[in-house]
């Protein structure tokens, strides 16, 4: 698999792209490119999270927690005095960082199901119900998170798999090769819950297509195709 610093380097580049042609076809402020491109950047680094004991991977995470932490304190703490402001966002960082990190770690298996195609789908669609349910997000914006996150994620999978095909050794292709990009682990109950966990969310969040502007795609594509080059 993927070390830690390649997921990090292809996830930064590929959401970067896609953050700034999202910007670039007028469908994203400069506030809304970064929060994107971040989404995209944690995709990349969520199917590791109980597997990477690594302290860059913690930096990571410590960072993204207290990112979110500021989501929460915005979307709840709307009209609080400061102390209470601070005291939501001390606390949300706090058990993203340590109690959410520390059940993860326990209660899944090292590339597990957390290291899935439905479980890329999980972090995407939780990702478009919490921006959208606890943070206030507009529907567009939400979704627009967690395609970025489960995109990422996506791109992960991929890339340990591509790792796992070593073209230039005698052999060739490592054992690890198909355990990336999979469908369903061994572990039925697991297996079970994260399409369960799929079936809520994608009940939970708002619809798809009212979410975004008509013709959103082709445009998207125009503006891609007409400003790639100077
Ligand atoms: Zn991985």
């Amino acid at each position: 698999m993927a070390g830690f610093h390649v997921h990090i380097y292809v996830a930064a580049s590929i959401s970067g792209i896609a953050g700034t042609s999202v910007h670039i076809a007028g469908y994203a402020s400069p506030g809304q490119m970064v929060l994107f491109s971040a989404a995209g950047l944690l995709g990349g680094i969520l199917p590791d999270i109980d597997a990477d004991h690594s302290t860059s991977y913690r930096v990571a995470f410590a960072l993204f927690s207290f990112l979110i932490a500021f989501l929460v304190m915005f979307g709840v703490a709307r009209g609080a005095s400061l102390v209470e402001a601070l005291l939501v966002w001390g606390a949300v960082a706090l058990f993203l960082r340590y109690i959410l990190y520390y059940l993860v770690m326990r209660l899944t298996a090292h590339r597990g199901i957390l290291h899935s195609i439905p479980a890329c789908g999980v972090f995407g669609l939780g990702a478009v119900a919490l921006m959208h349910i606890l943070f206030a997000v507009d529907a567009y914006g939400a979704w627009m998170c967690g395609i970025f996150v489960a995109g990422g994620a996506m791109v992960h999978l991929l890339l340990d798999e591509l790792y796992s095909i070593n073209l230039f050794a005698p052999g060739g292709v490592k054992r690890s090769f198909g355990s990336a990009l999979k469908l369903f682990s061994s572990n039925l109950p697991a297996t079970a819950g994260i399409y369960l966990a799929l079936v809520i969310l994608w009940v939970s969040v708002p619809d798809y297509g009212e979410a975004f502007p008509a013709g959103f795609g082709e445009t998207l594509l125009r503006a891609v195709a007409q400003t790639a080059l100077p």
